[in-house]
């Protein structure tokens, strides 16, 4: 008997979704679900359907969505989404699955091979989640509704629409990238259900991944953050602009997924980073500690707080601890007119002392100046050259002069010869 696949492109009629100024929800998810029946129905064995198509534009219920899939008595039904969050700054894909039994340990299932498969294309692995609503159930519409039909759901939110790092991989590629997905999603039921495609020539009949047990009471999120978090500075290079910080946070629920840094004691903070030493990292680390570079901050008086994130997106603050301001080489320090210094410079020194001003951003002086002015190692490569040149000039001299000396003498010497031949010839 084949397998019944039901894709639900997310939204759809009034209902946009989330939308930006380039992209629009409802209509990116019609996309890739377009594509990810057009890849698994080229495998064998399998019936595909869409709650909705292009042809007709339907805000449907969860509720319909969930009765279209009974309809056609499907063995899963696969909502298609994209993300966005209030702060515009989380990033990553991640798959919502029921809490609940077989439907929890099925959607884990598949979530796992979707996850990777996302991962593999460069997005940040935001895990595979449950969430429940005030009266204990599943949360989201779409996966409750289609428990109260016998089916088991997940939601895949397939990358944040409206922060950078996600949003560049849509705007570079274009439709290719709503292909990439909706033939990701494909491969993945296909893995998932085994199955495989002479067409595409795959067999993923002997494909293996991890069963997850059916659990026997509900799989609710983690609704608190980290119990205790903290950061310390390990060292720090005022000249480089740079410190070494160690954040440090514990959950017994649930691990960290991203931190994000507070200059001002915590009043601003900015981008949001993995939970990883590496800021380019497509997964979270276990590890309750992390040791990670930041930049210093000119001015000072720079007071770092990290908030952490856990992987349901739950915050903690840590302690605050004072920064170093960042050393800035100065303007002043390099300006010719004023500098007798530099007047003497070659080419080459003063295209370095360009490159300095390049990074220098502040506008007014610093009292810092005199201490840079020695720390400043093209002025000591400057000091050290003018020192070698008075050398070799003095030691030029010192030649030309025994030299004339010589010339002298010996020009006096043959004179002297010459009279004195003069004298015995004559
Ligand atoms: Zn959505």
């Amino acid at each position: 008997m084949a397998v019944v696949v039901v894709i639900d492109p997310g939204h759809g009629g009034d209902n946009l979704g989330g939308n930006t100024d380039e992209f629009i929800e409802k209509e990116l998810t019609l996309k890739v679900a377009g594509y990810m029946r057009e890849r698994l129905s080229q495998y064998d064995g399998v019936e595909v359907y869409l709650t909705h198509d292009n042809t007709t534009d339907p805000d449907l219920t969860r509720e319909e969505r969930a009765t279209i899939a009974a309809e056609h008595n499907a063995d899963f039904l696969f909502s298609i989404h994209f993300n966005m969050s209030e702060d515009h700054k989380l990033y990553g894909s991640e798959v919502w699955t029921s809490a609940f039994g077989e439907y929890y340990s099925k959607g884990q299932e598949f979530a796992s091979i979707e996850m990777e498969g996302l991962t593999g294309l460069g997005f940040y692995d935001r895990g595979v989640k449950t969430r429940l609503g005030k009266d204990g159930d599943d949360y989201y519409g779409i996966i409750l509704q289609a428990k109260k039909v016998g089916i088991p759901a997940v939601i895949i939110e397939h990358c944040h629409m409206d922060e950078d790092r996600d949003a560049d991989y849509l705007r570079n590629k274009g439709e290719e990238a709503y292909k990439t997905f909706g033939y990701i999603d494909a491969d993945s039921v296909a893995k998932y259900f085994h199955l495989s495609s002479g067409t595409l020539g795959v067999d993923y009949s002997n494909y293996s991944y991890s069963p997850v047990t059916v659990p026997v009471s509900a799989m609710g999120p983690d609704m608190t953050p980290a119990d205790t978090c903290s950061v310390k500075l390990l060292d720090s290079d005022p000249e480089a602009g740079t410190a070494d910080i160690r954040i440090t946070a514990k959950d017994a629920e649930s691990k960290m997924l991203y931190y994000s840094l507070s200059y001002d004691g915590g009043k601003t903070f900015g981008k949001v980073w993995p939970w990883n030493n590496d800021k380019e990292a497509l997964k979270p680390v276990d590890d309750d500690s992390i040791e990670v570079k930041i930049d210093l901050m000119e001015s000072t008086g720079s007071e770092l707080v990290v908030k952490t994130y856990n992987r349901f997106d739950r915050k903690a603050d840590t302690n605050v601890i004072s920064l170093p301001a960042k050393i800035e080489v100065k303007e002043e320090a390099s300006d010719p007119a004023t500098d007798p210094d530099l007047m003497q410079g070659s080419d080459e020194i003063s295209s370095n002392e360009e490159q300095m001003d390049s990074y220098d951003t502040s506008e007014s002086g610093n009292e810092e100046y005199a201490e840079i002015v020695i720390k400043d190692p093209v002025r000591e490569q400057q000091n050290i050259s003018s020192t070698m040149l008075t050398g070799i000039v003095m030691i030029i001299s010192i030649a030309a002069l025994f030299t004339v000396g010589y010339v002298v003498y010996l020009t006096q010497r043959r004179k002297k010869r010459r009279a004195k031949r003069r004298k015995r010839n004559l």
